[in-house]
Parts: C-alpha cells; sequence; structure tokens
C-alpha cells in the first residue's frame, strides 16, 4: 500500500508544498516543531534511509541542502538543523527545522498550531526562495 508521502507527492492528500525535482519532494511538516520545519523526501517508496543505495543517498542530501538554503533565507534563524527519525511514517524523510537553541529540534517537545495560511505564508516564502 501507497505511504502517505507518496499520496502527498501524487495530489492525492494536500501538503505545503516547498519544491520538487525529478526524484525529490519537500513539503511542510503538519506537526511543526518550528515554524517553516520541512520534510524531503525521495519519490522513491523506501522506509529506512540507510536502505538507500549511496547514489541515492547523496542527492537526497544534496537536494535537502538547497532546500535548507532556501529556507535560511527565508525564515530567520541561526542555522537549518537536520534529523532523520522515521518512526511513524514509513517513507524516509530527512526534517530539515529552523533551530537557535539546540531545545527547537527536541522531538518530544509540544508541536506549534499554525493556521493554513500560517503555513501557507511560510510555504510561499520558502519557495520564492528557492
Ligand atoms: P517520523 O516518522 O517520526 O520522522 O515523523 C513523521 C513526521 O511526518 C511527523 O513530524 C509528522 O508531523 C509528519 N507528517 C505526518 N503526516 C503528515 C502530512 N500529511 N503532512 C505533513 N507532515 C506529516
Amino acid at each position: 500500500m501507497a505511504t502517505i508521502f507518496s499520496k502527498i507527492i501524487k495530489g492525492e492528500i494536500p501538503c505545503y508544498k516547498i519544491a520538487e525535482d525529478e526524484m525529490h519532494f519537500a513539503f511542510l511538516d503538519i506537526n511543526p516543531l518550528a515554524k517553516g520545519h520541512t520534510l524531503v523526501i525521495p519519490k522513491k517508496e523506501v522506509d529506512y534511509i540507510f536502505k538507500l543505495d549511496d547514489n541515492e543517498l547523496s542527492r537526497l542530501v544534496l537536494f535537502a541542502k538547497k532546500v535548507a538554503e532556501a529556507m535560511e533565507k527565508a525564515i530567520p534563524c541561526k542555522r537549518i538543523g537536520l534529523s532523520v527519525i522515521g518512526l511513524e511514517v514509513p517513507h524516509t524523510h530527512i526534517h530539515l527545522v529552523p533551530i537557535n537553541k539546540e531545545s527547537d529540534i527536541y522531538f518530544g517537545k509540544e508541536k506549534l498550531s499554525l493556521t493554513k495560511e500560517e503555513f501557507e505564508t511560510i510555504a510561499e516564502k520558502i519557495r520564492d526562495a528557492f
């Protein structure tokens, strides 16, 4: 069965899209740790990031770098933190989170609750910087 992220790529489930290329897709995390929290995924459905082959993993990280550079321009922060967890959705994804301090990327903390308009504004800013 297709993962929820494959359905997002196909447009069957809505998302706040950031960017896409032939092999990758990026969109805002719906339960963000910080404004701009973005997920970067390969279009190929592979559950565990370290099961990607070397070429796929390298290209995923390079795509994430481009997204992170756009986020840096769009969101005031010290840097973009990167994390991989993957316990919830069995489709490889890199979390990119704007951070100012270590605890900003602590996944146990309460997530932000943003309005549709806030998500749309943030996504547009990052897209414009991409
Ligand atoms: P994990 O697999 O533990 O890395 O967490 C999966 C992440 O995907 C969580 O941060 C969720 O908030 C996020 N997520 C799950 N469903 C969606 C969705 N439909 N749109 C955007 N983000 C999602």
